[in-house]
């Protein structure tokens, strides 16, 4: 069966409207799958939902065969990257990436060679006794996403992760996540109101409207006419 399921999942803030209306959708292990539509379409709500920082209003979300709609946040075993990367700005960027794995009592020996291991993987192996303020918005948000990845976690949400960049760097960090995601097999679900970042790095597109999917499909064949 799919790794992920939403199942007839609704969502109103107001208990009136609702913002996510029935979403369903399996997701395989692997899978790069993007969440694309218009700002207030219901795109951040599905997300935080799964993250668990939203409760549903009915329906089920499944992983790995467990509804988790009443399992805590932090013992989701999701890693995370925004907009606004959220690096902590008082810790260098070794104790950034070595913070998701201390919190869950890795040995001190294992986190410096994970560290490294990832510092490597983003290509920024001499960074690690910088600080967030000394570096530069991609090189942050690169930073970002090993520290999202480090801990191996099963599912990767990313919502507009690319969003405070510009052109150039944004299509560079495309590439960057496509190359990670290529190599390490992680399942991403992923938000943005781009098409061209969609098309570009989704194994499938989930159309959003309205806190309704109008379609979902490979972005091969997501502008074919039936
Ligand atoms: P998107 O991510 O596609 O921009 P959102 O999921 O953020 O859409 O928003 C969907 C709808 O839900 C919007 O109408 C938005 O105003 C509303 N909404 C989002 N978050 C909240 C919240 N915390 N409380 C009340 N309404 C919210
Ligand atoms: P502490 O002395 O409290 O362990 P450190 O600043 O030495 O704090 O390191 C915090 C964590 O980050 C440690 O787990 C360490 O293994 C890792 N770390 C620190 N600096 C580096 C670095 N330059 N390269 C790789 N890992 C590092």
């Amino acid at each position: 069966g799919a790794f992920l399921s939403f199942r007839n999942v609704k969502k109103s803030y107001d208990q009136k409207t609702l913002v996510v209306k029935d979403f369903n959708l399996d997701v395989q292990k692997g899978e790069f799958i993007t969440l694309l539509g218009p700002s207030g379409s219901g795109k951040s709500t599905v997300l935080m939902m799964l993250a668990g920082f939203e409760g549903v209003t009915s329906g089920d979300i499944v992983i790995a065969g467990q509804s988790v709609t009443r399992t805590a946040p932090y013992r989701r075993n999701i890693g995370m990257v925004f907009q606004n990367y959220a690096l902590f700005p008082h810790m260098t960027i070794a104790e950034n990436l070595a913070y998701p794995l201390r919190v869950r009592k890795m040995n001190k020996a294992a986190v410096k060679d994970r560290v490294n291991e990832y510092l490597r993987l983003i290509e920024m192996g001499s960074f690690g006794g910088r600080y967030p303020g000394q570096l530069s918005g991609g090189q942050r948000q690169r930073v970002a996403l090993a520290r999202a990845l480090i801990f191996e976690p099963s599912l990767i949400l990313m919502d507009e992760p690319l969003g405070a960049l510009d052109k150039k760097l944004r299509e560079q960090m495309q590439y960057e996540i496509t190359r990670l995601h290529e190599q390490l097999g992680f399942t991403v679900i992923y938000v943005t109101h781009d098409q061209t970042e969609a098309l570009t790095m989704s194994s499938r597109i989930a159309v959003f409207n309205d806190g309704v999917v109008q379609q979902c499909a490979a972005p091969a064949q997501l502008y074919e006419r039936p």
